[in-house]
């Protein structure tokens, strides 16, 4: 006899899902309006100087930007990968390569060029949109592909300034003399429309965020979210999430134009130009990670600022648990700012976000990711079984905002989601009676610093690289002073005789822990700590026994 299935459905209301690329929906011509709303609204605003483009001119550039990657060579389907810092050049690139009908793959703008050739080869790029700072890092990379020569072809180089949106003129480096600039390919001409996607096409990929996320997912994602959202506090959001993680692209690129508000566009985070730009552009909702709540919650310099505009910080990417939240409510309290703190959550796979807190049930539910949103059902399954009501259970998602799958790893693809079309998250949850959804644990094998994805299996097999460590393993502990993991080493020397003292073995944990800081971004790096074992704990199988790790390392932490 099969067993019951017992699926939780969206309490929310449906909205109507649509079948077109998403430059279609958030930007095609509507009468006098474009996707709904004026053309002259402001759409995107470099925060530290103020440049500011409008929704016509967003599309304008966008067409142009498509007309020129076509005029390289660029053809419907090609890939292109970004590997920028945040800027006003991100949603033109973007929405410029989806008109052209291309797909688009973010990098992390800390990568090393070892990083990036696994993201460059692996989503099949043809071409690169860099900064100038990132140039010798995409050379390094096309060198390590062995193709230096014919890679200089594929670089489009991003100006410092903002010359082609009427921002300040920069001098460019001479790094980038003789490549093409994305200021050429804005000045050739326009594409008359964009590439279409309708009907069954809308299932083709637009990003390659290692999973392959559709033009249906993303105009989905961007209508399910504002459904929800809050709309009677205003829009206005300050963008300084990394645009290369889903969570800042769509959130901050995608459902502001959607909803026809501006988001002012920081380089990155940076304490006191985040409460200045808070003050200065007056801005309701930000966007953060649980790191930047602590920031608010302790740091002096909030208390030098004006927030009498906030009205709704949003964390996600990672756990916030419901001390942290009234330690940041009632910080803005004592400065006379009632400030609601809700949570939501998702994933790549998600396009992001699944659940959100309401506004109204912030106080009541702290620590809640929120309510299943619009047109998504969910499943909590435990061992195979859906769990008892109340009981918790590895979230299981199915909507039209999941993933079609893996890239060029369909046995991934098999493993999450099933032949029913259920995205198993890996992430253990339980649902009250009232439709809120607490996370409980994580079963798959995924570090989060500070929201950014750090997996375990990548540090092992770069750990497993140095000459002196025969095995490692790797963990997340969590700081809870940072609200954050950290990912933590576990190696086995090949020599074991050479570290016979804890003196001995803490220098080469050190050593190990230094060793690996050239070979990746800063967010990978062993902050947790490298500890020298004897053997890494496995299965019979060879599974490495984390759990057993995780306990270990509470012990070790709590002695200090
Ligand atoms: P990413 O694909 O980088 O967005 O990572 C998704 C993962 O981040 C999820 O599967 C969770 O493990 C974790 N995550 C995201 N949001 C939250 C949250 N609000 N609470 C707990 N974990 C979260």
């Amino acid at each position: 006899m099969s067993t019951p299935v017992k699926t939780y459905p969206s309490l929310s209301r449906s909205v109507p899902i649509f079948s077109h690329s998403i430059f279609t929906h958030l930007l095609t011509q509507d009468g006098e309006l474009i996707g709904g709303h004026a053309p002259e609204l402001p759409a995107f605003t470099d925060a530290p100087s103020g440049t500011t483009i409008n929704r016509r001119q967003l599309r304008d550039f966008s067409l142009a930007l498509g007309h020129g990657l076509k005029n390289l060579g660029a053809k419907r389907g090609d890939t292109v990968l970004v590997f920028s810092p945040n800027s006003l050049n991100y949603p033109v690139i973007l929405l410029g390569a989806i008109s052209a009908g291309l797909r688009c793959t973010l990098a992390n703008n800390a990568y090393t060029s070892h990083e990036l050739v696994h993201q460059y080869t692996d989503s099949g790029a043809h071409f690169v949109f860099s900064t100038e700072d990132g140039i010798p890092t995409v050379r390094a990379m096309f060198k390590e592909i062995g193709v230096g020569e014919e890679g200089e072809k594929r670089i489009i180089v991003l100006s410092n300034s903002l010359a082609w949106a009427g921002g300040p003129d920069v001098a460019s480096t001479p790094e980038s003399t003789g490549l093409p600039r994305m200021e050429d390919l804005l000045s050739g001409g326009s594409l008359e429309e964009e590439e279409k996607f309708n009907g069954d096409l809308a299932h083709e990929t637009a990003f390659l965020c290692y999973s392959s996320t559709t033009h249906q997912n993303l105009t989905s994602v961007v209508d399910i979210v504002n459904e929800s959202y809050p709309h009677e506090i205003g829009g206005s959001m300050l963008g300084f999430l990394p645009f290369y993680h889903i969570y800042g692209s769509v959130m901050l690129l995608f459902l502001n134009i959607k909803m026809g508000d501006p988001c002012y566009i920081m380089p990155r985070f940076d304490p006191v130009q985040f409460c200045n730009n808070i003050q200065k552009y007056k801005i309701p909702v930000v966007l953060v990670v649980p790191p930047v709540l602590v920031f608010l919650s302790r740091h002096p310099v909030v208390q030098k600022f004006d927030f009498s505009s906030l009205k709704l910080l949003i964390s996600g990417a990672a756990p916030l648990g419901p001390d942290l939240t009234k330690q940041v409510t009632d910080r803005f309290r004592s400065m006379d700012v009632d400030v609601a703190v809700v949570q939501g959550f998702g994933m790549t796979e998600s396009s992001p976000t699944t659940h959100l807190l309401p506004m109204a049930d912030a106080a009541m539910k702290p620590g809640s990711i929120g309510v299943l949103l619009s047109n998504l059902e969910a499943r909590l399954v435990d061992e195979g079984v859906d769990a008892e009501e109340g009981k918790p259970g590895e979230l299981w998602i199915k909507g039209p905002t999941i993933m079609k799958g893996y890239l060029n790893n369909e046995a991934a693809t098999r493993h999450t989601i099933t032949e029913d079309g259920w995205f198993k998250t890996g992430d253990v949850a339980i649902r009250d009676k009232d439709g809120h959804f607490f996370i409980v644990d994580r079963v798959k094998e995924l570090i989060k610093y500070k929201g950014f994805q750090v997996p375990p299996a990548e540090l092992e097999s770069v750990l497993l690289g140095h000459p002196e460590v025969a095995d490692a393993a790797v963990i997340g502990v969590f700081d809870h002073q940072e609200a954050t993991e950290l990912p933590r080493a576990y190696v086995v020397h090949a020599q074991p005789h050479k570290v016979t003292t804890e003196e001995l073995k803490l220098a080469f944990g050190q050593e190990v822990a230094k060793s690996i800081e050239s070979k990746v971004a800063r967010h990978k790096f062993l902050r947790g700590g490298v500890v020298v074992i004897d053997a890494v704990p496995k299965s019979a199988a060879g599974k490495i026994l984390r759990r057993e790790l995780r306990e270990r390392a509470k012990v070790e932490l709590a002695n200090g």
